[in-house]
């Protein structure tokens, strides 16, 4: 069992000498929503598990990257214009439960053809202390996986590294919930990066108060995606050269709290305009400090430009710039554009999504519908094509490019991690591969615990 603080760090380290702090039936890396939900659904099933956080909270691009919203539970339809129809349940519906009890989630609103709800991000980490807590999860914050034990193909642990140091820890099985594959990653083991290296621009979230919310509606509308005018407004502003926007289309979410909206709006690149890769310490560091300009530019053209908004004031932004895009794993199987596009269905899948194609790059984001329906994802787009003793949950799974721009939304990793968790747990009670698993199998057992997919 983990006790004690004071192992010492070993540079360079020796593996074989690393003090180790235990063994454990199941790691999770990363504690956002994919690894919350993982770490937890194994957890409550009596294993052993313990979950690696490289921040002191849980929540990722969710609660540090600010992103605010559960995406992803709700149809999108010409038709129900004023129904918000949820069709994805399971552990995303218990998180959206818990959060609504603590009065930390709006009612649905209107984004485009469908509906997400924001969420308060201190409530969103609370509400992950309380699954973990609940279901007896080990937790290790302000600890980053910096390696795995390996025996040739098969993981037997990671290697961490804490303000005390290296340190090693065994597991049998390990998640990788990391939103980065960092884990694969560090195996050594293949990983795509957007289209031809090129990724989604990251975005860095603020919140305003101060807002006199009904005359900022009587001007905005209901929905949160920017009208016309104010797509004119800020590309006259733009043009005048009165602020610096270089995104012209807009979200923003009334929040839980009085007079406060969430901001969706900056476009970060680097300072020269190239697309930036986060996986590069340079390029995020870049990100950073181009994202702090941004949302001065932002919320100034609101203050200036929006009314309701005339006494707004920042708020807080995200802890880091949000990252949409990093690696996605190659996986078994690799969710394609077209199985979006053309809304398939699988026997082996394991998580819905109705969420449309969001591609986040140049001034305008581009929306494609799903409409009226949704598409599946097979179990194994969560199963390295090489590697054993490792799975993935949450938005590096295996995808391509624009697939990944719908597939990689809040409510969809809630439910990775939830499959993920199902397929562990019966590799462990089988003693059998996880890529022997089948997906029929974690599917039926999905269904037997909430997640309605037939
Ligand atoms: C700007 C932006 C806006 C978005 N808007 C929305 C929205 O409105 N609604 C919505 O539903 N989705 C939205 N998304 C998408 C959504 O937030 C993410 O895709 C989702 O949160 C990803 O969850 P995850 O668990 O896969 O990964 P992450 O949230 O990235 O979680 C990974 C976790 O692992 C930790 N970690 C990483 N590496 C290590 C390591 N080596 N060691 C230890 N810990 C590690 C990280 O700190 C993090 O907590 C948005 C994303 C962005 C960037």
């Amino acid at each position: 069992m983990i006790s004690g603080n004071d192992y010492l760090a070993q540079a360079p380290f020796d593996i074989k000498q690393l003090p180790s702090l235990g063994s454990f039936a199941v790691i999770v890396v990363g504690g956002g929503a994919a690894g919350v939900s993982a770490a937890s659904n194994l957890a409550r099933k009596g294993h052993d598990v313990l979950l690696i956080e490289r921040y002191g909270f849980c929540g990722g691009g969710a609660v540090a990257g600010m992103s605010g919203t559960i995406c992803g539970l709700f149809l999108s339809s010409d038709s129900r214009k004023n129904r918000a129809e949820q069709v994805v349940f399971g552990f995303a519906e218990q998180f959206r439960k818990r959060l609504s009890e603590m009065g930390g989630l709006t009612e649905p609103q209107k984004y485009g053809k469908t509906w997400t709800v924001t969420h308060d991000p201190l409530m969103w980490r609370e509400a992950a202390d309380g699954f973990l807590r609940d279901s007896g999860v080990s937790i290790l914050f302000h600890s980053r996986v910096v390696g795995v034990l390996r025996e040739d193909c098969s993981v037997r642990g990671v290697i961490i590294d804490s303000k005390s140091g290296f340190a090693r820890i065994e597991s049998r099985l390990v998640i990788d919930a990391s939103g980065d594959a960092d884990v694969v990653h560090r195996c050594g083991w293949a990983s795509s990066k957007g289209r031809d290296g090129v990724m989604q621009n990251p975005t860095m979230i603020f919140r305003i108060g101060g807002v006199d919310i009904d005359k900022y509606k009587s001007y905005w509308g209901e929905d949160t995606i920017s009208p016309q005018h104010v797509v004119d407004a800020l590309v006259a502003a733009e043009a005048n050269g009165d602020f610096h926007l270089p995104r012209k289309k807009i979200w923003i979410f009334s929040t839980s709290r009085p007079n406060e909206l969430l901001v969706n709006a900056t476009r970060i690149m680097g300072f020269d305009g190239r697309d930036l890769d986060v996986t590069n310490p340079l390029d995020h560091s870049e990100a950073e400090l181009a994202s702090r300009l941004q949302i001065r530019e932002y919320a100034g053209f609101l203050k200036a430009r929006i009314p309701g908004c005339e006494k707004s004031f920042i708020v807080d932004s995200g802890v880091e710039v949000g990252i949409r895009q990093t690696r996605s794993i190659v996986g078994v199987r690799r969710l394609s554009n077209s199985d979006v596009i053309e809304r398939k269905k699988y026997s082996d899948g394991v998580v819905r999504c109705p969420w449309p194609i969001e591609l986040h790059a140049g001034d305008k984001p581009r929306v494609e519908w799903l409409l009226d329906d949704f598409y599946e994802i097979p179990y194994s787009t969560l199963v390295p094509e090489l590697g054993e003793n490792i799975i993935v949950a949450g938005r590096c799974l295996s995808a391509e490019h624009e697939a990944l721009a719908s597939a990689r939304v809040t409510a969809q990793c809630f439910g990775y991690g939830h499959a993920a968790a199902v397929a562990a747990d019966l590799s462990l009670a089988n003693d059998i591969p996880l890529r022997a698993i089948k997906g029929e199998e974690v599917r039926d057992l999905l269904n037997k615990e909430g997640a309605l997919l037939d």
